[in-house]
């Protein structure tokens, strides 16, 4: 294992890593692969300083879709630079559809903290928790998240109003309404993902509704799409948008 720094959340599991035998085999680490995405996609790179991330060459199996529950992707990713954490995602998608890379695809970040004390899976998972960060690309949506109704009107969490909102039939993690991602995020995020998979051999899995709970395939490492609930009952995100099942269905 390469020398590295390790910020003090996660010196917890990242002292107790143990040797994984489910590791997916590495014949799936892209070669000319961050530039082969970037020119046959409208893709911004601008990835962060080399000490933020992970700079160990690992193979990705699985795509997980996060969102930043904040503002613009580029206060998220101001947010990523000044951590000295390294966490963060391969790509961040901001609300009119931009495409941000900041952490080449060979590399990895911290993006799930699966051992987070708060996380109510088996222990065993937990213990292995830097294996699901090493060999998953992670995604975020710049979006809120869940929102306070008040007076006909919604709010985010910083109480700042929200005009683009979803309303869920049924409610994920005790809240029916979420900025809704947009119309332009979805469109990009197809484009990115059908990429992806094909690049890095990834399907998609039958049962997509499934990925917005806690998922045993994600948990048990087979390949596929999930969401950062999938992996952490005390996340929120994603939530299950229908244009991003819908869309999810249609790949
Ligand atoms: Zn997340």
């Amino acid at each position: 294992m390469k020398k590295s720094r390790m910020a003090d959340g996660f010196k917890a599991f990242a002292g107790k890593e143990i040797t994984n035998t489910t590791t997916p085999n590495t014949s799936n680490i892209p070669k000319a692969m961050d530039h082969s995405i970037e020119s046959s996609r409208n893709i911004v790179q601008e990835l962060l300083p080399a000490n933020q991330y992970v700079g160990e060459h690992t193979s990705k199996n699985a795509i997980v879709l996060h969102h930043t529950a904040g503002g613009s992707a580029d206060s998220s990713i101001a947010w990523w630079k000044q951590s000295s954490d390294r966490v963060g995602t391969h790509f961040i998608i901001d609300r009119d559809g931009t495409v941000k890379q900041v952490v080449p695809l060979t590399d990895w970040i911290y993006h799930l903290y699966v051992a987070s004390k708060g996380n109510k899976i088996p222990a065993r998972f937990k213990r292995i928790g830097s294996t699901y960060d090493k060999h998953t690309i992670g995604i975020e949506l710049a979006s809120y998240g869940p929102l306070t109704q008040k007076d006909g009107k919604f709010y985010n969490v910083y109480n700042k109003e929200v005009l683009a909102v979803e309303k869920l039939d049924k409610g994920h993690k005790g809240y029916i309404y979420y900025e809704a991602y947009t119309p332009a995020q979805i469109k990009s995020l197809k484009v990115l993902l059908e990429s992806l998979m094909n690049v890095f051999g990834i399907p998609r899995q039958d049962h997509i509704e499934k990925i917005f709970d806690i998922n045993d395939d994600a948990l048990q490492q087979r390949p596929g799409i999930y969401t950062h609930v999938s992996y952490r009952t005390d996340k929120f995100d994603c939530y299950p948008s229908k244009a991003l099942i819908e869309m999810l269905k249609s790949l």
